[in-house]
């Protein structure tokens, strides 16, 4: 058995201490501000949950806010139904935000801002092609070359500028550049692209907008705008810190030159009067989560739904949070994985045993008991009267009686589970074989009295005797049997669907596959196992969607919200084994 040692605790990270020392210092007053910033071009996965848990997790501890930023500066990739989902995903989690804009609200603030860059002389359109300017940028050993067009006038970068914004010029003819430094160590300030043009719609704006801002440039910025303390985000993007430090001190510095805003004052008024700008956000960055036998991007994710490799995001063996919450994973047990895995500043690889784990200690507590015969094969109890029917009362949760209890039918036909029984079993085997007795739970005791097999040699029926005196599933006093099986009447149950999931891909890390190979290649196509003549007791016939509950003795389970409909048909998903393979990976490892 796993004990609770075994476990990651949960602890204060480093972000935490470095607020609880900018709050002793006085740093940013007592006020903390963080944001969560997806890009709306997919849905959120378990990934972007550690983050969300992070960020609005800071804000509630330290009673602060935290905003859900949608980053929607690249018009082609995003859509309406990501920005859905990404809410919904967030508020599922159980966390609020406190104001929810987009990058996009600010694209008139952005372009002012860019203006003013140009007229510090920090900026400048640049004319080489893309081809130019990779050459240009020099390489790890070698610094980059100026480009041809470093030194254009204010004024022209500023009639360029206005004409790219004014749909003058195409896609890729030019673009605007801060003006850092080509030799720098750091690729990122050699002199990093903040505006691109696009012509293309965005799916706010329109087509009010032919540039968009690329991410360097609005990031930092959408943080002081919005008045963000600490801007947490991952190890990736530990390199664009400094042009995150530079556009944010650029701006600072340009505020301190009210004339440049010229006829655009009361944009300066504005932006100056901003707690952003008095008390400037910092960039901090931790680890992403990494889990084995899952991909955690977007990108290849998009391609596992594009290519039907699974039924949609919200396929129950995704590892998106709408695929968790569809399979039956708890809000609950995914934020308490998230304040296990903690956060660090090395990268590592979860177990996902870890996260089932967390699963288990949640519904434990939380899942209604039910019996659910997934592989069926008939149980003929021979001196049961043919119409008499035993309502049975059992608890619908062992330890707790607050769930009451369920009514449970018993006749003379039941179905039980073909790996209870044995033809020939050896004899630790506690369940049913010829001659031997086992309870059928909270009912009888019955004695195995034979069986039947087809011409294949598979059992078609077994048979058996029950004993009265043991009604309930006890004899007072009276001889014991070692084995209890769960079982459902073959005529009051119901047929349902059961729907096994097992792991996506057949190797535990699909972002390494051999040469020649992508990640695709390892997808399982028997990772959906999909049982259609189950039987279930009829208490779960008008079970809503998305319940959870567990079929004693063979796992956690929940109706599926799409697929299941209360009364008419019956889809469960299996959300987890009964199995705790974190405690026998723990054992390997020897702890
Ligand atoms: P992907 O790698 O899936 O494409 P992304 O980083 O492009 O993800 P965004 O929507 O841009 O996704 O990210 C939103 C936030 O979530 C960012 O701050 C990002 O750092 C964070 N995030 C993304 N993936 C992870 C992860 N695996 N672990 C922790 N945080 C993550
Ligand atoms: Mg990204």
């Amino acid at each position: 058995m796993s004990t609770k040692a075994d476990v990651p605790e949960k602890g204060k990270d480093f972000i935490r201490q470095i607020i609880e020392k900018d709050n002793e210092t006085g740093k940013y007053g007592s006020r903390v501000h963080t944001r969560f910033p997806p890009e709306p071009n997919g849905y959120l996965h378990i990934g972007h949950a550690k983050s969300i848990c992070l960020n609005f997790g800071v804000a509630r501890d330290y009673d602060g806010k935290c905003n859900l930023r949608f980053d929607d500066t690249n018009p082609v990739k995003e859509d309406i139904e990501y920005v859905d989902s990404i809410r919904e995903d967030v508020e599922w989690l159980g966390f609020k935000w406190d104001a929810n804009p987009f990058a996009s609200d600010n694209f008139e603030k952005l372009y002012f801002i860019a203006e003013l860059f140009i007229k510090m002389g920090k900026a400048y359109v640049d004319h080489q092609s893309a081809e130019e300017i990779r050459e240009n940028r020099g390489t790890l050993k070698e610094p980059g070359t100026n480009s041809p067009y470093r030194d254009r006038t204010v004024e022209e970068n500023l009639s360029l500028f206005r004409a790219m914004k004014a749909g003058e010029l195409e896609d890729g003819e030019c673009i605007l550049r801060g003006k850092i430094d080509m030799t720098a160590a750091n690729f990122m300030l050699r002199d990093p692209a903040l505006y691109r043009i696009k012509h293309a719609d965005h799916h706010r704006t329109g087509d009010t907008w032919c540039i968009y801002p690329m991410y360097d440039f609005t990031h930092g910025l959408s943080d002081a705008i919005e008045g963000i303390t600490h801007s947490i985000c991952t190890l990736e993007f530990e390199n664009n810190r400094p042009v995150y430090d530079w556009c944010v001190n650029t701006l600072m510095e340009g505020l301190k030159q009210p004339e440049l805003f010229g006829e655009n004052a009361a944009i300066y008024e504005e932006l100056a009067a901003l707690p952003g700008f008095n008390q400037r956000p910092w960039q901090y960055e931790f680890a992403r989560l990494n889990i084995t036998g899952t991909v955690l991007s977007k990108r290849k994710l998009i391609q596992l739904v594009q290519e039907d490799y699974v039924s949609g995001w919200d396929d129950p063996r995704m590892p998106t949070i709408s695929g968790f919450r569809r399979r039956g994973f708890t809000p609950e047990s995914i934020r308490d994985f998230c304040d296990r895995i903690g956060v660090a500043k090395a990268d590592s690889t979860v177990e996902y045993a870890l996260l089932e784990y967390c699963l288990r200690q949640d519904l434990n507590d939380r899942a209604a008991r039910y019996m659910g015969v997934v592989d069926p094969v008939k149980l003929v109890i021979e001196n049961y009267p043919e119409d008499q029917v035993d309502e049975f009362e059992i608890a619908l949760h062992p330890e707790y009686e607050s769930y009451g209890k369920r009514k449970v039918p018993f006749t003379k036909e039941l179905w039980i589970e073909r790996a209870d029984f044995m033809e020939d079993p050896p004899k630790k085997f506690f369940r049913m074989g010829p001659d031997r007795e086992v309870r059928l739970r909270g009912a009888y005791y019955v004695l195995c009295t034979g069986y039947d097999t087809d011409a294949d040699g598979n059992v078609t029926e077994i048979r058996a005797t029950y004993d009265p005196e043991t009604k309930g599933g006890w004899l007072e006093g009276g001889r014991k049997v070692k084995g209890t099986m769960h079982w459902v009447s073959a005529t009051k149950g119901i047929k349902a669907e059961v729907r096994n999931y097992s792991n996506l891909f057949s190797i535990d890390n699909p972002n390494a596959p051999e040469e020649g190979k992508t990640f695709v290649d390892y997808v399982d196509p028997d990772s959906l196992e999909v049982l259609s003549e189950c039987y279930v007791e009829p208490a779960l016939a008008k079970m809503q969607p998305g319940t959870n509950f567990q079929f004693e003795r063979t796992g956690y389970f929940c109706s599926d919200s799409k697929d299941h409909k209360p009364g008419e048909k019956l889809v469960f998903n299996r959300t987890a084994t009964l199995r705790d393979s974190w405690a026998k990976i723990q054992k390997q490892i020897g702890k």
